[in-house]
């Protein structure tokens, strides 16, 4: 099938209000524009550099979205552009990325990452962390960054049964943060091999990739 045959087809079975992400990593600028012929606006990529070639290059109605690791040095590179950071993990990277908004005016959307996988080299914060750092205050003197929900990542494996206990924890998480931090409307989880489960346990931002582009090199 083609891209834009994938594309329609998961469409097609997404509710109306879950936020797809055509996750294009890898993926040339020819490939991304048959995703965006067919109507998709939101693309995500895991490499700063790669994403911003391709924001160069590609339609400006484009949605960029940073679901990679973020290293601090790099922040400066996207941040006239990017819409999302998915991959939040310390309050350290939080306060470049305040910095790095202010520095051009710019308030910048984050997620915070979850650790969810038992995969020890999966980044994000633990549950306990995120509780402390969401009732500390600290949020709220980052004047540029505009913390809007969580994302995780399941462990990799065949087990649906933990990858669902994974999701459902996350979602539990997500919605006792909401009493301190009341912005938190995102909740980005699910791939192509587990999308369907996280919707069912409360996902409303998934990011697919093969599943639309095909297998990755
Ligand atoms: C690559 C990637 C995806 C998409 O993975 P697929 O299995 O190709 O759908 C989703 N989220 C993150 C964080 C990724 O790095």
């Amino acid at each position: 099938m083609s891209i834009s045959e994938n594309l329609l087809k998961i469409k097609a079975n997404l509710p109306e209000e879950v936020v797809l992400v055509a996750v294009s990593k890898t993926k040339s600028a020819e490939e991304i524009l048959q995703a965006y012929s067919s109507g998709q606006r939101v693309f995500g990529e895991n490499r700063i550099q790669e994403m911003a070639d391709k924001h160069d290059i590609l339609p400006k109605d484009i949605e960029w979205h940073m679901i990679g690791h973020v290293q601090r040095n790099k922040v400066k590179y996207m941040a006239p552009f990017v819409s999302l950071i998915h991959g939040v993990d310390s309050l350290k990277l939080l306060k470049e990325i305040n910095k790095q908004g202010q520095k051009i005016g710019r308030k910048l959307s984050c997620l915070l990452q979850v650790h969810i996988a038992e995969e020890s080299s999966k980044f994000g914060f633990d549950s306990e962390e995120l509780k402390a750092l969401a009732t500390s205050g600290e949020l709220n003197n980052l004047e540029y960054v505009r913390v809007c929900g969580l994302m995780g990542m399941a462990t990799f494996t065949t087990n649906m049964v933990q990858v669902r206990r994974e999701f459902k924890g996350l979602k539990l998480l997500f919605d006792s943060l909401r009493e301190s931090l009341p912005g938190l409307e995102i909740l980005s989880m699910g791939m192509s091999g587990d999308y369907k489960a996280a919707l069912e346990e409360g996902s409303n931002m998934v990011r697919i990739g093969s599943s639309i582009f095909g297998a990755r090199n």
